[in-house]
């Protein structure tokens, strides 16, 4: 069969390949602890939830408009800008089914055949599979551990140039959990202004932000580049419900941009998905509204359990690991093995049980790193932990 170009690059995601393969263990017999999951393990907030199964009950199961309820942008923009200190009119806000799609439809919207983009490596494969799909030229620029995965600027500085017209930034990001330094957000948006190029800031994890950083309580939020002056008007921030509220499977997402822009993706969504399921949105609509409390407590156990597994990792000789500043990922340095990040990916699963990702899953620069999750309970953290480190034993 033969296929567009444009699908050749296209490839299944590495969570969902050791996820089989971790199935397909567990078929046999096997007990595997999985580390490899990209999604919070709590079910959705109980009032979020019920506010979707009333919506469902109250016939909200019909068309809407495709760039979404006009309560829910209005409650969104005012949310989205009081975390991030800007005004964020209503009509600048886009709800789509999904982060992803507001990820690809600005990508759409603005690049032409051949324009550079920079993104992050190691970074969310989706980056890289939408630039393609746009027909746009991705460049990476690497992610520095000896920084807490922060951009290499010398890098950066390289690699842009009058041809990029894009720059993607995740913060905090996946797969490290490193978040960018305000000095690199200046840094990035003095250049995005001098090249004059957009910034998509992908800022799904901006909730799952521990230590330091600013704000407390519901307020705890990453610093963002759109809270830079000049910045509202060249950035898309992408942003949504799935991590912060525990709602992988409503499919719900929003971005926040120039309204001319805004207006595009309402077209792009019409003449592709048509509109986000009404009903989820009604339960988006009383999670940002509605108790923070459950955002609350369940950033509180992200954050014990980030403490437990980076303290047992940095505990097995031969592994060195960054403490992460957000998200629920750890990215365990393990070149002392002298093995790859693939091979020992394998071993993990087939020797100890323990599911994770090589880091080579999120780009080349990914080598020599594993991924862990921490959406995972307490105890079974402590057992994967356990488990790794009488199996790595076995080959340092
Ligand atoms: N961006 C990043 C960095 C992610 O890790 C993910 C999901 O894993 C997404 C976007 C997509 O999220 P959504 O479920 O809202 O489409």
């Amino acid at each position: 069969m033969s296929f567009a170009r444009r699908i050749a690059y296209l490839k299944a995601e590495g969570a969902y390949a050791v996820l089989a393969r971790a199935q397909a263990l567990e078929a046999q017999g096997r007990e595997i602890i999985h580390l490899e999951i990209g999604q919070p393990d709590f079910d959705t907030y109980p009032h979020v939830a019920l506010a979707g199964i009333r919506a469902i009950a109250n016939g909200r199961t019909r068309y809407n408009p495709p760039a979404g309820l006009p309560i829910l942008r209005q409650a969104l923009a005012e949310d989205a800008g009081q975390r991030r200190g800007v005004h964020f009119a209503p009509e600048q806000v886009v709800v789509a089914p999904g982060t992803k799609p507001l990820l690809l439809f600005p990508m759409l919207a603005l690049l032409e055949p051949g324009d550079e983009v920079l993104y992050p490596d190691p970074g969310f494969p989706t980056y890289e599979a939408a630039l393609h799909l746009a027909g746009a030229e991705p460049v990476s620029i690497p992610l520095l551990e000896e920084r807490g995965f922060d951009l290499d600027l010398e890098a950066f500085d390289a690699r842009i140039g009058p041809r990029t017209r894009m720059i993607i930034l995740n913060s905090p990001g996946n797969p490290t959990g490193g978040v960018l330094s305000l000095r690199t957000l200046e840094h990035v948006a003095e250049a995005a202004g001098r090249y004059d190029c957009w910034i998509l800031s992908d800022e799904i994890y901006s909730r799952l932000v521990y230590d330091d950083l600013p704000g407390g309580g519901d307020r705890a939020f990453s610093p963002s580049i759109i809270s830079l002056p000049g910045m509202p008007e060249r950035t898309i921030l992408a942003d949504g419900f799935s991590k912060t509220y525990a709602m992988t499977g409503w499919r719900l997402g929003f971005g926040v941009m120039p309204e001319p822009l805004a207006e595009k993706m309402g077209l792009l969504l019409t003449h592709s998905v048509g509109c986000t399921a009404t009903f989820t949105q009604f339960a988006g609509l009383e999670a940002v509204l509605g108790s923070q409390d459950a955002v609350v407590a369940v950033r509180a156990e992200f954050h014990r359990r980030r403490d437990l597994m980076v303290e047992g990792l940095n505990a097995i000789p031969g592994v060195r690991c960054p403490m992460p500043r957000g998200a629920f990922y750890t990215f365990p340095n393990i070149q002392a093995f002298g093995r790859s990040a693939e091979w020992l990916a394998d071993y993990l699963l087939e020797e100890a049980g323990v599911a994770v990702l090589p880091g080579t899953a999120f780009g080349s620069q990914g080598e020599g790193h594993l991924r862990l999750s921490y959406a995972n309970s307490f105890e079974n953290i402590q057992q994967a932990l356990e488990r790794m480190a009488r199996a790595l034993k076995e080959i340092s």
